[in-house]
């Protein structure tokens, strides 16, 4: 699963040295929002090493922070970690350790390296220093043991309203590294928790739960994001305060970064909540469940995470690396079918009123095993409105008055003429067909220069087509996210669809759409009266991997 990086080479010397014998590794999302493609990055580094190692990952709630939480973000989120493949050995909540965590606090005040605090944060502000001054200590640091361990039980019992007191680790005021200037480790929530309901109005903060929680779990590496690294200090200082039995080692890599999105719980959040997106499974969305619907495939995404590797500097990957590993992916699986996103209806004059015919077409060009489906061909048919030109451009091959072209799988049609609309649109084609050209036939007496493809207007059934630009537009302008949004985003399109080929299409079901790209059935509007499809992506892109 995973390619060579530093972290591998760790676990390595690790199970050399006998260090361990048993590798153990977490994905600790916060249930705040649903995962997106960082996550996943995430996700695929601590199940795939523990799968090449033979060793286990747990899926552990950091449920720490009710305020933000909730339980529709913890089954989304077991969910998405399902559909990318992977199978937690368990799945944890820190919620549960929240007794073990108050005996940890209550050790820390015992050994006269915790306090309780009364400053306002504005004061915690200015008492913390810069980095380039140090700290200055709070004029409760000097509280007797007795006194902190009666005023952190009645913050426990509720006496206290929400920000009027802390609990602090008593480290070291003038240490070059802010988060050891005695950082703050349980704060008072009078909230309600989706796991501990009211049971608890003290909540510990990410620096002192995280490591108790790996260590808590037996965790031999604990892999998080790059912005962690000056937390490092702290991370050991609690494990080793607390007199964890067991030491886990936190290991920095860089977070995913990609164009044109926002790759945040947060800020995906203000999309949601703004409407700017039809829920966190919008196709657009950067998230699992929207990359899901709009039509990636589990697989796309593994690989993808493989290839971008991990790292020790941030970098930004190109959104389109992913759409490479979709098309890869899809390219011998998606059944072709021929669709018609902005039909033009074209009359063949001569073609026998009320007579069809099916003609052959193969599955795959590509793969003659994929054998060939039969498609309904008539008098009256839809191409591309971009297939005809009334007035050629310069190199234009496809149809327009007096030019033949071939209909794909069927026969050469010669434009004879163009029925326009008041405004001067073209509405209608009038062409006539050659019998002797059907293709198959041999026939070979002349060429023509394009073969484009088209559906029987009788027997196509009406689709609508979600075309989609990125989110969010790149550029230096600086502004937030919310001001750059693509007002081009999403492109609705109703069309047809070839009758054979989607007969029985099922949500999320996929499709190589001649000439137009990767497609998938939506799950949330397609029905069987009418269906819809998110193209996943066009079928060429510039970008090469
Ligand atoms: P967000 O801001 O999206 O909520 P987070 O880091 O706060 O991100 P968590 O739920 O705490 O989200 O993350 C769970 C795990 O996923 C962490 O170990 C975190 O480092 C990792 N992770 C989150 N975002 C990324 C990313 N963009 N690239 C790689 N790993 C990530
Ligand atoms: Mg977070």
């Amino acid at each position: 699963m995973v390619t060579s990086n530093f972290i591998k080479t760790i676990i390595e010397e690790d199970i050399a040295t006998g260090k361990h014998n048993q590798i153990i590794t977490r994905f600790p999302p916060e249930p705040n929002g649903y995962l997106h493609i960082g996550h996943a990055k995430s996700i695929c580094l601590n199940f795939g090493l523990t799968q090449e190692f033979d060793g286990v990952t747990k899926l552990r709630f950091d449920d720490t922070n009710p305020i933000k939480e909730d339980v529709e973000y913890v089954e989304a989120i077991k969910d998405d970690v399902e559909w990318l493949g992977f199978e937690p050995a368990e799945i944890v909540f820190a919620s549960d350790y929240f007794e073990t965590m108050y005996e940890c606090a209550v050790k820390l005040i015992e050994k006269g390296q915790a306090y309780v605090c009364d400053l306002t944060p504005e004061q915690m502000r200015e008492y913390r220093g810069t980095l380039s001054q140090p700290g200055k200590p709070s004029p409760y640091r000097s509280r007797t043991v007795e006194e902190n361990l009666e005023l952190f039980a009645k913050m426990r019992d509720g006496e206290f309203e929400d920000g009027t007191k802390v609990l602090r680790a008593k480290i070291d005021m003038a240490s070059p590294n802010i988060n050891l200037r005695d950082p703050i480790l349980y704060r008072i929530s009078h909230t309600q928790h989706h796991n501990t309901g009211k049971k608890w109005c003290i909540y510990p903060m990410y620096d002192f739960a995280h490591p108790l929680e790996d260590a808590i779990e037996g965790i031999t590496h604990s892999l998080c994001s790059l912005e962690f690294e000056n937390h490092r200090p702290l991370y050991d200082w609690v494990v080793r305060e607390c007199e964890m039995p067991c030491l886990p080692r936190q290991i920095e890599f860089a977070r995913l970064s990609m164009t044109n999105t926002v790759m945040s719980k947060r800020l995906l959040k203000e999309l949601v909540d703004n409407g700017v997106v039809d829920g966190w499974d919008d196709p657009r969305m950067p998230t699992i469940a929207g990359l899901r619907r709009r039509g990636y495939t589990a697989t796309s995404i593994r690989n993808f995470c493989r290839e971008i590797g991990v790292a020790k500097a941030d970098s930004v990957v190109d959104s389109q690396m992913l759409d490479y590993f979709l098309r890869e992916d899809l390219l011998d699986k998606a059944p072709l079918a021929m669709s018609i996103l902005r039909p033009l209806k074209v009359i063949i004059t001569n073609y026998p009123e009320n007579e069809v015919e099916y003609v052959e077409i193969e599955n795959n060009p590509k793969n003659p095993d994929a054998g060939t489906r039969k498609v309904p061909f008539s008098r009256e048919i839809y191409i591309e409105q971009d297939d005809f030109m009334l007035v050629p451009a310069k190199k234009y091959f496809r149809l327009f008055p007096d030019n033949e072209v071939r209909l794909k799988g069927a026969y050469f049609i010669r434009c004879t003429g163009a029925v326009r609309d008041r405004a001067g649109n073209v509405i209608e084609v009038h062409c006539t067909y050659d019998r002797e050209t059907k293709s198959g036939s041999g026939f070979t007496a002349r060429k023509v220069k394009s073969t484009i493809h088209w559906l029987s207007a009788t027997y196509a059934v009406p689709a609508e087509f979600r075309l989609f630009e990125p989110l969010i537009l790149d550029d230096s302008s600086g502004e937030h996210f919310l001001d750059r949004i693509n007002p081009n985003s999403l492109e609705i399109l109703n069309g047809y669809i070839e009758p054979t080929a989607i007969k029985d299409a099922q949500p999320l079901n996929k499709f190589q759409f001649v000439r137009h790209g990767f497609f998938c059935v939506d799950s949330k509007y397609s029905t069987n009266d009418k269906f819809v499809f998110n193209r996943i992506v066009p079928l060429k892109s510039s970008f090469k991997l």
